[in-house]
């Protein structure tokens, strides 16, 4: 950034509840059913049907609180905030307002120095989180119609209100997958961004550099993409320097991302803003917090990735690598279970970062591995123990992905074993150093690098299946 300014971002995420019914009906959540399927006369507002807290949605909302170290509030109130959209059957959203679930908090945000190691460890101040229910969906160019899907009206969700803390947009996008990440560990949200399940409103002020009050800030709203997200951060930086650095004035108002032009566009100022006529829900009662249950949810809070990143470093791991294996609790989980049965962290980091994860997939917390943690523990014992290659353990990996079949039986069956009988050797080493005696007799005047010459030969010889290691060995002692 040009020196004497300095940008402040703030944001507020939108994240769904992996629930299998809606926030307060019965209605399932699942995605991609055909359109107005999922409805019932509560989501589609008919007179008369009442409203019931989804416990479950209660349960995670509180589970991504704690873990954000908010406090919850032992009573909160349910808001009706009014406006009106054709996706909005009841004519307002339910939320919360003046007494959200919980305030306070942060996100512990890892990032590391790239030319190596220290884990770098900060705090993004957390303001809120609260419940509230989506709206369902508007598709247009429907032969020249606009139609309303309401699957998704009433889904529950959380706001996730951060402090305007950031001060880069890529230090917005590192947040934004830090988050998603957490929420994925704690099972609360399956951080789908094409279905939707993580959205964004991006608040961004820019200052004099060493002012403390804030600057007018503008508003993106609801960006589904971290990509996006970190361009039009950029671009809102940028317009807004633009504008003050000739003198103008930063208009409050809301703006949206248009990917395809490259910038952010006005789509409303704060005087056409919503008044969105906030008051308490009178079909809902106030949200009472039981402190025993509540201190139940506390326990049952899994470890955090932070503390998994720091438990990796720990054990010997780079930042680097401890941030890679803790991407997707899946891959953590399976890194985890694979050092458990190997136990070394590093040699099993290496091969599940370099094999395993290019061959895996994931699907929002489902992951499929080409092999299973016993599989690669299996494979790796067999390296240690001298009997295959690194080289060979790549080949019996892709021998065994996909199967079930274990490391052992496949180096049997293709007659893999790494040759490792001294007496063998030293007859094949004995040999290569006689028919070449020329190169034998430099290597002891002193031309110590042409051992390598030696060891291809015996490899050559060999088919690559002599250890290497030994071999060097053997050589060494019958050249001097
Ligand atoms: P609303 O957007 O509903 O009016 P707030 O005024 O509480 O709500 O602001 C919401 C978000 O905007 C928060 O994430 C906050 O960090 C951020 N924010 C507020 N003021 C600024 C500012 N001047 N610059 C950047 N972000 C800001
Ligand atoms: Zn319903
Ligand atoms: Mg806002």
């Amino acid at each position: 950034m040009t020196a004497p300014w300095e940008a402040v971002i703030g944001l507020e995420v939108h994240a769904q509840l992996l629930t299998r019914s809606k926030c307060f009906c019965a209605c399932s959540t699942a995605f991609g059913a055909p359109p107005n399927s999922h409805v019932c006369p509560v989501c589609l507002a008919l007179p008369g049907a009442l409203p019931v807290l989804n416990a479950e949605a209660l349960r995670l909302a509180a589970r991504a609180a704690l873990a954000l170290h908010s406090r919850i509030a032992p009573v909160s109130v349910f808001a009706r905030k009014n406006y009106f959209y054709p996706d909005l059957p009841k004519g307002y959203q339910i939320s919360q307002f003046e007494l959200p679930l919980a305030s306070g908090g942060w996100l512990q945000v890892d990032t590391h120095d790239p030319k190596g190691n220290p884990l770098i460890q900060r705090r993004v101040g957390i303001t809120r989180v609260h419940i509230e229910d989506d709206a369902g969906k508007n598709l247009h160019g429907f032969g020249g119609w606009s139609v309303v899907d309401l699957n998704r009206a009433g889904t529950p969700l959380i706001e996730i209100v951060g402090e305007p803390d950031l001060r880069s947009a890529e230090e917005a996008a590192e947040y934004l997958r830090q988050l998603r990440n957490l929420l994925m560990f704690l099972g609360v949200c399956d951080g789908n961004l094409e279905q939707g399940s993580l959205r964004c409103d991006i608040n961004v002020s820019i200052r004099k550099q060493g002012d403390s009050a804030l600057g007018t800030r503008t508003e993106i709203k609801n960006v589904n993409s971290f990509r996006f997200a970190q361009h039009a951060i950029q671009f809102e930086i940028a317009r807004q320097i633009a504008v003050l650095s000739s003198g103008g004035r930063v208009v409050q108002e809301t703006r949206g991302w248009d990917d395809k032009a490259g910038r952010t566009v006005s789509q409303r100022s704060k005087e056409e803003a919503h008044d969105y006529r906030y008051f308490p829900d009178p079909d809902l009662p106030p949200l009472r917090i039981d402190p025993e249950w509540l201190q139940k949810q506390q326990d049952e809070l899994p470890e955090l990735p932070v503390d998994m990143r720091k438990r990796f470093v720990d054990a010997g791991l780079s930042a680097y690598a401890a941030g890679v294996l803790t991407s997707h609790p899946a891959v953590a989980r399976f890194f985890d279970a694979a050092c458990k049965l190997h136990g070394d962290p590093t040699r099993v980091a290496n091969f599940v970062m370099s094999e395993v994860m290019r061959d895996s997939t994931t699907d929002g917390l489902e992951a499929r591995f080409t092999v299973s943690p016993e599989q690669l523990a299996q494979l790796l014992k067999l390296v240690d123990a001298g009997t295959i290659s690194g080289k060979q353990a790549k080949e019996v990996y892709s021998a065994i992905a996909n199967t079930d079949h274990s490391p052992a039986d496949v180096v049997r069956d293709k007659g893999m074993a790494q040759l490792s009988d001294v007496g063998e050797l030293e007859t094949i080493c004995a040999r290569i150093i006689e028919q070449n005696a020329k190169n034998a007799a430099s290597y002891r005047a002193g031309k110590t690098a042409i051992l390598g010459f030696f060891v291809g030969q015996v490899m050559k010889e060999t088919r690559g299946s002599a250890s290497p290691a030994l071999v060097n060995e053997i050589l060494k002692r019958l050249l001097s």
